[in-house]
């Protein structure tokens, strides 16, 4: 899920939002201040109700933000690295650099950010009796009221046990201290995580049907996503252990030639292109990748702007590059790849290039990985 803009950094986490969680906070501040509070507190001034239901979603968010600043920290105490947490349609997403190591490891990286939820709502459930039984009553007590129930309702459907949701990664830990076998575990994870999407959606429409409306199908649009996202987890569960023991040194192109990214689109064409056999060049300075251009990139610059154009202009900037170690494991790498390279990655030690990792790189590895699979299946 990509960020459309940056709120800032979270214990040491980038913070992102997506815009559609516009859409969401309006919707619940709009559900809060328009229909629920009105009928439970019939005749405040509008601007109560408003300021009620902003302020309700705004700590709304807050929480959902807490679950996965907590997942992305004890992530990084079991020694994974945090890309960052993005906020959007659905919740949050904190985005981790590799795997857990072992089921221990899965099971508190997963199991503390429904605790997080859990503790939230059960503090503001404790605020809202003792604001009952010291005889306070009204709006507020609505908001705390409904912050308690959401929230406890967020822990309870996130350990729901189907990836992609949290309780879906607490079964993988189980079944893979069960079996030993992270890929199958993942792999019953996923397969839970489409019989609760296609639970959903059969269970919104029934109720979209029965006239529940627009909660029907929000139910059923989240049961959409979670089958799409199962059916991923499967895919890349099953590559994971082709990929497994694979370092990226194994797979990457070493030493591929570079440019300086002040030469002109022109200069390359005439000079460099025809004796060149990768379909992406790493631009650097002093032996540090600065950027990387492809060569559909360099095509699409018309003929007559080209001697005017610098390769720099028309590359992927340092910081869109997907930067791996060659120690790597190559299925921690898999994760990162994505966006302006086209599924490429640069390989560096000291921050100097040593290669450069393609999507054909990585295609053949698989294939030669299911072969050793079946290889080594043949043998038992
Ligand atoms: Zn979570």
């Amino acid at each position: 899920m990509r960020a459309s803009f940056r709120i800032g950094r979270v214990a040491g986490v980038p913070v992102g939002v997506n815009w559609s969680v516009l859409v969401i906070f309006l919707l619940i501040a709009w559900g809060l201040s328009a229909n629920q509070f009105p009928r439970s507190y019939p005749d405040r001034p509008t601007w109560a109700y408003v300021l009620a239901g902003l302020s309700a979603a705004v700590v709304f968010f807050v929480g959902l933000l807490a679950h996965e600043v907590s997942h992305a920290v004890v992530a990084k105490r079991n020694g994974i690295e945090v890309e960052g947490i993005t906020l959007w349609l659905f919740g949050g997403v904190a985005e981790l650099r590799g795997e857990a190591r072992d089921p221990g490891a899965e099971l508190r990286i997963a199991g503390v950010g429904p605790l997080v939820s859990l503790i939230i709502g059960v503090v503001f459930g404790g605020i809202a009796v003792l604001l009952v039984l010291a005889d306070v009553h009204g709006l507020w007590l609505g908001a705390l009221a409904w912050l308690a129930g959401i929230n406890i309702l967020l822990a309870v459907f996130n350990v729901l046990p189907a990836a992609p949701l949290d309780g879906g990664r607490l079964l993988r830990a189980a079944v893979w201290k069960a079996t030993g076998d992270r890929t199958r575990a993942s792999v019953v994870a996923a397969r839970a995580g489409w019989i609760l999407g296609v639970l959903l959606i059969g269970l919104g429409l029934w109720q979209f049907l029965r006239g529940a409306g627009f909660g029907g199908l929000w139910l059923a649009l989240i049961g959409w996503f979670l089958i799409g996202a199962a059916g991923l987890e499967e895919r890349q569960a099953r590559t994971g252990s082709a990929l497994r023991g694979i370092r990226v040194a194994d797979v990457m192109t070493p030493q591929p030639q570079t440019a300086s990214a002040e030469m002109t689109v022109a200069d390359f064409v005439d000079h460099y292109l025809f004796a060149y056999r990768h379909s992406a060049l790493p631009l650097t300075e002093d032996g540090r990748p600065v950027g990387l251009v492809t060569l559909d990139r360099v095509r699409g610059v018309a003929a007559d702007r080209r001697a005017a154009t610098t390769l720099a202009e028309v590359a992927c900037r340092a910081d869109q590059l997907v930067l791996a170690s060659p120690d790597e494991q190559l299925t921690d790498l898999l994760p990162r790849l994505s966006g302006c390279a086209d599924g490429r990655a640069l390989v560096v030690t000291d921050q100097r290039l040593v290669g450069i990792v393609s999507p054909s790189d990585i295609s053949r590895a698989v294939q030669r990985g299911t072969l050793r699979g079946q290889a080594t299946a043949g043998r038992h």
